[in-house]
């Protein structure tokens, strides 16, 4: 689990709701998706928050799939143009979409850093991660820390 920046938070689902561990499939894409936090949805949608149901939703990472968030029989789904962050899944060749949404690094920028100034920027990640200044369940429309799409986006220059 990616979930780094929050060592304290209650493991998610708990046994406690085990209905609500289900798989759950994108209605657009057929892709299964990723659970994520009622509070993630909340708080990065841009559309009434009267729309949302009282149901576990899940995050579509689909680059080509409009569907940001959609609950389990699909009666439920929010897709891009109703979220308030672009989506560094659904156009992660994009210049200056977000990668880390915490401490505002795009995509470009670690696609052009040097090996040197990638290492610095996850290292910088990492310590505002661990002075607790991060708040991805909040602002990662993924729901979980970023640091795993950093690394994966800088590659060869951080080995
Ligand atoms: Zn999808």
């Amino acid at each position: 689990m990616d979930n780094c920046c929050s060592p304290n938070a209650t493991p998610q689902p708990s046994s406690t709701q085990p209905a609500e561990r289900i798989d759950a499939f994108c209605p657009d894409c057929g892709q299964k998706g990723k659970i994520v936090a009622g509070q993630t949805v909340k708080s990065l949608l841009s559309v009434s928050l009267r729309l949302v149901q009282d149901s576990q939703y899940y995050f579509c990472r689909t680059e080509t799939c409009p569907v940001v968030y959609f609950n389990a029989d699909g009666s439920s789904r929010f897709t891009t143009d109703q979220v308030r962050e672009r989506v560094y899944q659904k156009e992660p060749d994009r210049e200056n979409v977000k990668v880390c949404y915490c401490f505002y690094h795009t995509a470009g920028e670690i696609r052009t850093s040097s090996p040197a100034e990638a290492k610095e920027i996850i290292a910088e990640i990492n310590a505002g991660i661990q002075a607790d200044q991060c708040a991805c369940d909040l602002r990662n429309p993924q729901g979980s820390c970023c640091l795993g799409n950093v690394r994966r986006l800088a590659g060869e220059k951080i080995k």
